[in-house]
């Protein structure tokens, strides 16, 4: 009799003690917004986090907007990731509709900010700012990106901060090793043919931080047909700066293409991963980051 009370006594036991068991290990919940950040997340987090990858691989950031559901999910989150730099216009909405209690982290405002060329101009382009939101094209703004997810994530649970901190510091490895392999691919390609003239203006961390020159096509990446002023100022520029390659995402104009290319003698370069991660070779940073460095490398050398 006593024995079976005792057997009772256990299940019943047991009873109280899983929900309790099953709430230490609830993960912490992220919304993440770029696809940068969310490879970051999930790198650093591992298993202690449930990260909601609300911008998908592939998806124009620059035209996403969050969806009701989305809403919902970053109510509930306890760290919500953006790129910031005026790339998610929808933040006030974030914070109104959601009435969220988690941290609103705007991770790109802890760097300083570079310009787009102004020359280069934006009508028909969703840059809501003559700032560059593309900030991840720098490996170092890569360092201090994951540093602020590490020290959200420790802060949001502090009883895994040793293991956040040993997952940030092997992805940090990761990091350093890409921009040793970087500098020695780089190294292929004089400063003076470091020169890009791109479709979409997204890369002056990248040309900063890697000694190179931008000459932004403006018209491009819009529907717009670029005028006959502008064509003849990019010919110009190529000619004179004797640019061996452009690069451009997205093709619009094939016809004044043709016309650059077949004036100025430059080739087209090749596709580079200007917003985030997308499939193939771009699924990882590692992965995107090398084939933007092949890409040039292999055009202008
Ligand atoms: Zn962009």
């Amino acid at each position: 009799m006593l024995r079976r009370m005792k057997t009772r006594a256990l299940f019943f036991l047991s009873l109280l003690v899983l929900p309790l068991s099953a709430f230490a290990e609830a993960k912490v919940r992220v919304s993440s917004f770029s696809t940068i950040l969310t490879e970051i997340a999930q790198q650093v987090g591992g298993e202690r986090v449930a990260v909601t990858a609300h911008v998908k691989p592939g998806v124009d950031p620059h035209e996403y907007e969050p969806k009701p559901t989305d809403l919902k999910t970053v109510g509930d989150a306890q760290v919500i990731l953006l790129s910031a730099k005026h790339m998610e216009g929808y933040v006030a909405k974030l914070k109104e509709s959601t009435g969220t209690k988690g941290t609103l982290l705007e991770v790109g405002d802890g760097f300083s900010s570079l310009k787009l060329k102004p020359e280069a101009g934006h009508e028909g382009h969703a840059h809501a700012s003559e700032e560059d939101p593309h900030w991840w094209h720098s490996i170092t703004n890569m360092v201090k990106a994951t540093k602020i997810v590490r020290d959200a994530f420790s802060k949001a649970s502090p009883a895994d901060a040793a293991l956040f901190a040993d997952n940030a510091a092997k992805y940090l490895a990761k990091l350093d090793a890409l921009q040793k392999w970087t500098r020695a691919e780089l190294a292929k390609l004089p400063r003076d043919q470091r020169k890009l003239v791109t479709s979409h203006d997204a890369f002056q961390y990248f040309a900063k931080e890697n000694g190179f020159t931008i000459y932004a096509i403006e018209g491009f990446s819009s529907a717009d047909q670029p005028s006959s002023k502008k064509v003849a100022d990019i010919i110009a520029v190529i000619k004179a700066q004797g640019v061996k390659a452009i690069f451009t995402e997205s093709i619009k104009n094939p016809k004044v293409l043709t016309e650059i290319t077949r004036e100025t003698g430059a080739k087209v370069g090749g596709e580079l991963y200007a917003d985030g991660l997308g499939d193939g070779a771009a699924a990882t940073y590692e992965g995107m980051y090398k084939h933007n460095v092949s890409t040039l490398v292999d055009a202008l050398k």
